[in-house]
């Protein structure tokens, strides 16, 4: 007999998310008032000028035809103006951003745009599900990279065999960490990007957490380091900073080469961000330079 469903899947694991999603409803129907710890979904709306950006958007006959997929110019001049409001990195609107549909598209095909069948990556572990799943979708063999509290949960560096470093196409991190809450410092940034450039690799950093800081602390882009832009992408998403996770937006920046191959993969995938979503992402990031 065929077996609809591919070896592929198989290898995916759980889709963790939706089982914890199975574990509250049972709870929950048994009456239990439960604390929600599974997908971290916005609590609260978007701001009230995201919102009437939005609303006066769906009511411009120009935004439902296809947008496309690397983004509106609006969009990504936007994003290069809050680049360096945020961060001061410069960026190239045309040639070093492209918009995503929820960084989860980005970080879903990167690997198969960057990588080939065989080629190793190194993702964290423990580290956001799809790192993972998008190396298995890709056909490429992940190298994990224990997290450990007594090294302050970042992967030491200098621990990796040399022949995974020299094979490996990419090597993906993220802080402030998702699930481990960890912060990595400007001098363990400059050592990852001094190790990339050593060994030749992509470095790529998920940066979903940069608006999410407290105490005065306000997290670093990993492009704020000499050179980086060379080597190193950078995703960064709307769905937690501006509570804007069901309207899907999101974007790459850095490395022209990576960033055109997800917009070569994407254009054959997916037709782009709903523009009327894009005009309420813009609004967003402007809104927060005008407060920050
Ligand atoms: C939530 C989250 C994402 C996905 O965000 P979307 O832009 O909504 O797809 C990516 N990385 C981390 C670490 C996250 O916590």
């Amino acid at each position: 007999m065929k077996q609809f469903q591919s070896k592929r899947l198989s290898h995916l694991g759980s889709a963790i998310f939706s089982e914890m999603a199975q574990w509250k409803e049972e709870v929950r129907s048994r009456g239990v008032d439960v604390i929600d710890l599974g997908i971290g979904s916005p609590d609260r709306p978007p701001s009230e000028r995201v919102i009437k950006a939005m609303e006066e958007a769906v009511r411009k006959p120009e935004v439902y035809g296809y947008p496309t997929s690397e983004g509106s110019p609006a969009f990504r001049q936007a994003v290069a103006r809050w680049y360096q409001h945020r961060f001061q990195v410069a960026l190239d609107p045309e040639k070093e951003i492209v918009a995503l549909m929820g960084s989860q598209d980005g970080l879903s095909h990167l690997a198969m745009a960057v990588a080939d069948p065989g080629d190793v990556a190194m993702v964290p572990d423990p580290g956001y599900p799809i790192y993972s799943a998008s190396l298995v979708l890709a056909g490429v063999e992940p190298y994990f990279l224990p997290l450990r509290e007594e090294n302050g949960f970042l992967p030491k560096l200098d621990d990796i065999p040399e022949e995974i470093a020299r094979r490996a196409k990419f090597i993906l991190l993220n802080y402030p960490s998702n699930p481990l809450s960890a912060v990595a410092t400007r001098p363990f940034f400059e050592e990852l990007i001094a190790f990339g450039k050593k060994y030749d690799l992509l470095v790529v950093h998920d940066l979903a957490y940069s608006e999410m800081a407290f105490d005065g602390f306000r997290p670093m882009s990993i492009l704020e380091i000499e050179g980086a832009k060379e080597i190193a992408v950078e995703f960064h998403s709307l769905s937690k900073s501006f509570n804007m996770a069901g309207c899907r937006i999101a974007f790459m920046v850095g490395q022209p080469d990576a960033v055109r191959a997800l917009r070569i993969l994407k254009s054959n995938i997916d037709y782009g961000v709903f523009l009327a979503v894009q005009e309420a992402g813009i609004a967003a990031l402007e809104e927060d330079m005008e407060h920050s």
